[in-house]
């Protein structure tokens, strides 16, 4: 048997006034998503412990049966390993964003989502002015910090203040290298501010890369290798650098798309294409899609319910079309990322396992129809993995 997990990134949703009282999934065409749910078992699942953050490295950690609260380190060394930067001994990593400053607050945590090439230019920059650590270009304004490892500390991410007051938000914790960071954070705005690719920007009429923000702090993670655990041979496909972080911790095998951008536009039969293929040698594929939580940030209800049926039609239905062995199927959203509120939250999330023994049977994929008929009933993060492998199920 071989299994697949489709993750569809914030999905889940609370029913809209604009789609008459349906949430999203239930106002998109997805038949192939219902065929699946017909044939398969719901139930809800929890996928972010409680005390913690609805994020999708927790998310993505529970669905792939690890527990978060003991693993879970932050969210930068995860990132710093899918852009391979290794760290070392007595090493941690933070996410570095560029962002834009002005008048001492943060106006855009992405600094109008800057493009890698210019980031690149200005990472070099920080690394020649400062020495606290190094600074590594990502993609876009997502970039990586390494420093030598500070306990007790806590910083914020700079989209949960966008508004907020710079020196309000700064790194909290004790001891003179906190402070020596919280002062590289304010002086990047001088170094920034004056390099050229910044001037050109201005230029342009787009906002500046005027300063950096340093948060998802974390050493690396200690992750049992997924094959150990589960005994299958892993391998995941995703287009955001935590979710390939994860797996390269987890020793699963990153499985590059080509045109995978996390967005509408994203190469959905390529996903397909890829799993596939990648299901000849391994036992299970991680298929993570991104463009749903995208649409739901954006608090675009028609974006959302477009990016569910590509979904559905161009990536589900490709698989279910070629898939020439016998196989299992996970799919399921992370977390919600309800419309009106534009952000994750932490409740349970509807899942169906697919083919499953007979049953009460379920009409269709949604969350209401999970909740109504699915018998088995609220689950703990790290069972899916179990249940999805279980024989009697
Ligand atoms: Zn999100």
């Amino acid at each position: 048997m071989k299994y697949l997990i489709l993750v569809a990134d914030g999905m889940a949703d609370n029913p809209l006034d604009e789609l008459d009282g349906r949430t999203p999934l239930e106002a998109a065409s997805t038949p192939n998503l219902d065929a699946i749910a017909r044939k398969g078992a719901g139930g809800y699942l929890r996928t972010i412990p409680s005390g913690m953050g609805p994020g999708s490295d927790i998310a993505n950690l529970s669905i792939l049966g690890y527990d978060p609260r003991t693993c879970y380190t932050g969210r930068g060394p995860l990132e710093a390993a899918a852009m391979g930067v290794e760290l070392g001994s007595g090493e941690m990593a933070f996410r570095c964003n560029l962002i834009t400053e002005r008048e001492g607050v943060i106006e855009d945590y992405s600094a109008g989502h800057i493009s890698s090439s210019e980031a690149a230019e200005l990472m070099e920059a920080l690394n020649k002015r400062f020495d606290l650590g190094r600074f590594y270009s990502g993609v876009s304004y997502r970039n990586i910090f390494v420093t030598t490892v500070l306990s007790g500390i806590e910083s914020t991410p700079p989209h949960d203040v966008m508004g907020g007051r710079i020196e309000e938000h700064l790194i909290r914790g004790s001891g003179p290298m906190v402070r020596r960071l919280n002062e590289m954070i304010l002086e990047s705005r001088k170094v920034l501010e004056a390099h050229p690719v910044n001037l050109e920007r201005r230029r342009r009429g787009l906002r500046p890369a005027n300063m950096i923000w340093l948060w998802g702090e974390g050493v690396p993670p200690e992750l049992e290798s997924f094959e150990r655990k589960h005994g299958l041979r892993g391998g995941v496909i995703s287009a955001v650098d935590l979710v390939k972080g994860i797996a390269i911790y987890a020793g699963m095998t990153v499985l590059d798309v080509p045109g995978a951008t996390g967005l509408v536009d994203t190469n959905w039969e390529g996903k397909a294409e890829q799993a596939i293929s990648g299901l000849e040698t391994l036992d299970l594929i991680y298929i993570h899609v991104e463009a749903i939580d995208e649409a739901s940030h954006a608090g675009d209800v028609e974006l959302k319910v477009r990016a569910i049926e590509e979904m559905d039609r161009r990536l589900l239905g490709r698989l279910l079309d070629r898939l020439s062995f016998e196989c299992r199927l996970a799919v399921l959203p992370d977390h919600y990322t309800p419309l009106s509120l534009r952000t994750h939250t932490a409740q349970p999330v509807p899942f169906v396992i697919s083919p499953a023994k007979a049953g009460k049977r379920l009409r269709c994929y949604s969350e209401a129809e999970i909740k109504a008929k699915g018998r088995l009933g609220l689950k703990e993060g790290q069972e899916l993995m179990r249940l999805l492998t279980s024989s009697s199920l």
